[in-house]
């Protein structure tokens, strides 16, 4: 195998390609200077040495320099060449680095791969050896032979067709969480409403009616209480679209329709919204351990002992609020506990090894129960507080009163479709039946002449 090229890429590649068993030769334009850098199995010599010598060669150069290449174009020619580039912007140019290089060498076969694999993880070896590299190429021979040499190396092949998808191959190493920007807006802006909610309840309200300057508590408190409303409503935004989904198909009485795009995405970035729901959760739990650590609490927690003191109260049990908190903090610790285990069965190697019944019993079924105890854990918090006309700070009802919207429209809607008049048409829809599908019956008459008529697969 030949390598162009002595950079930091081709030495990683080299290294791995001797590890692999392949007889490698190096191509540099100052192989005496480089020679050292590279194992003593790898021959480092001149490029168009290099070249002579090897069949396949891969061309671990940067796209601007291709054209100081050009002088080899002879010794190329017949060859494969596999091109490994990547460039430093999503599209940056107008044609991909594979089909520019062979705009260059017409004479050569190129190959694009291996661009997916950083030079560290072609150093790691064999224990990343599951990564996948992405293949593609106009000659079905030549990426054969690259695959041969990826699977070789560790690595999992994944043809991607022909050359045209080289621009695909590029702009993956560029791209940034692709999967996630949805939900991460989605998250940040439920995060930036509820903040600014209860910024406005717990510091500004006090500190117009009464001059108090409750400012501290923006770093700890402010934030605890605004990252349980954007878990749970998150984790109702993983089940509201199912049953958007549903609506749809009970409504057109086929499954069949196409869901609006945005539908069809939404349903598509569930998991992404489903972990950052967990994230929101996990934040809440150890904000919520961290409380009475705080200074603040602590001098409260004195004042009032003094106060209680003062006022000669033996007894400050309230035996209501003592369950209410009890049942509140239990809930909550389950609601966790099912949050979590939503999130490590949403792991591609964990999910890969649940069939498909393990698997929509826990995303779909245990998912459920926790958004059920998520609402308890939230109607727990709140308790009475709804009824009391105190907690409307500025005529604004308590925070929780408002992160129950969603959540418990989606457990009605998954209550409604649960009764077996609903549940049974929605399960026909699923498994192919549609509304109003004529079904054609041709039957002979008493004269012997066939008639024919229309009627409605539903009767
Ligand atoms: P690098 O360290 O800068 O090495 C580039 C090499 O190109 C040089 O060592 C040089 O070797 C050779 N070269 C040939 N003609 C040249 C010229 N006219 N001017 C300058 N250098 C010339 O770069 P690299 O990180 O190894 O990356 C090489 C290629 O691999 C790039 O296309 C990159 O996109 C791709 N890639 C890199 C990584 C990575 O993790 N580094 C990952 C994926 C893909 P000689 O001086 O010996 O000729």
């Amino acid at each position: 195998i030949g390598v162009l090229g002595t950079g930091d890429f081709a030495r990683s590649l080299a290294i791995r390609l001797v590890c692999s068993g392949f007889k490698v030769v190096v191509g540099s334009r100052n192989p005496k200077r480089k020679v050292n850098l590279f194992p003593s199995a790898a021959e480092v010599t001149f490029q168009a040495e290099a070249v002579k010598k090897t069949d396949v060669i891969f061309v671990a150069v940067f796209r601007e320099h291709y054209s100081t290449l050009c002088d080899l174009a002879d010794v190329l020619a017949g060859k494969i060449l596999v091109d490994v580039s990547n460039n430093t912007e999503i599209n940056h140019h107008k044609e991909s680095n594979a089909e520019y290089l062979a705009s260059l060498f017409p004479a050569c076969t190129v190959v694009k791969g291996f661009n997916v694999v950083s030079a560290w993880t072609l150093q790691s070896g064999a224990r990343d050896g599951n990564k996948q590299v992405l293949i593609c190429s106009n000659n079905q021979e030549a990426k054969r032979i690259v695959a041969e040499i990826a699977q070789v190396m560790g690595f999992t092949p994944v043809d991607m067709g022909c050359m045209s998808s080289a621009r695909e191959i590029e702009n993956i190493p560029l791209r940034l969480l692709p999967a996630w920007k949805i939900p991460i807006f989605l998250a940040l802006g439920l995060f930036l409403c509820f903040f600014t909610y209860n910024l406005i309840r717990q510091v500004i309200h006090p500190y117009i009616r009464e001059q108090k300057n409750k400012l501290y508590k923006i770093p700890i408190e402010v934030v605890n209480t605004t990252l349980p409303c954007v878990s749970y409503i998150m984790l109702s935004l993983v089940y509201l679209p199912g049953v958007l989904a549903a609506c749809s198909q009970l409504y057109y009485g086929t499954k069949y329709r196409r869901f609006p795009d945005w539908l069809d995405q939404w349903l598509q970035h569930r998991k992404q919204i489903g972990l950052l729901s967990f994230f929101c959760a996990a934040l809440h739990a150890v904000y919520s351990l961290c409380l009475p650590m705080r200074r603040s609490h602590r001098y409260l927690l004195i004042e009032t002992a003094v106060k209680q003191a003062m006022e000669k109260k033996m007894n400050i049990w309230v035996e209501e609020e003592v369950w209410r908190m009890e049942i509140y903090i239990s809930v909550g610790i389950i609601a966790l506990g099912l949050l979590s285990l939503l999130a490590i069965t949403s792991l591609p190697s964990i999910a890969n090894s649940l069939n498909w019944r393990e698997f929509s019993f826990v995303q779909s079924t245990l998912g459920f129960v926790a958004l059920v105890i998520s609402t308890l854990h939230t109607l727990t918090y709140g308790w009475s507080r709804a009824f009391d006309e105190n907690q409307y700070k500025f005529y604004l009802p308590p925070t929780y009163t408002l992160t129950l919207l969603v959540p418990c429209t989606v457990i009605i809607a998954k209550v409604i479709f649960s009764l077996p008049c609903i549940q049974h048409r929605l399960t026909r829809i699923r498994r192919g039946w549609e509304k109003g599908r004529y079904v054609k019956f041709v039957l002979p008459s008493a004269t012997g002449e066939y008639s024919s008529w229309e009627t409605s697969s539903n009767v």
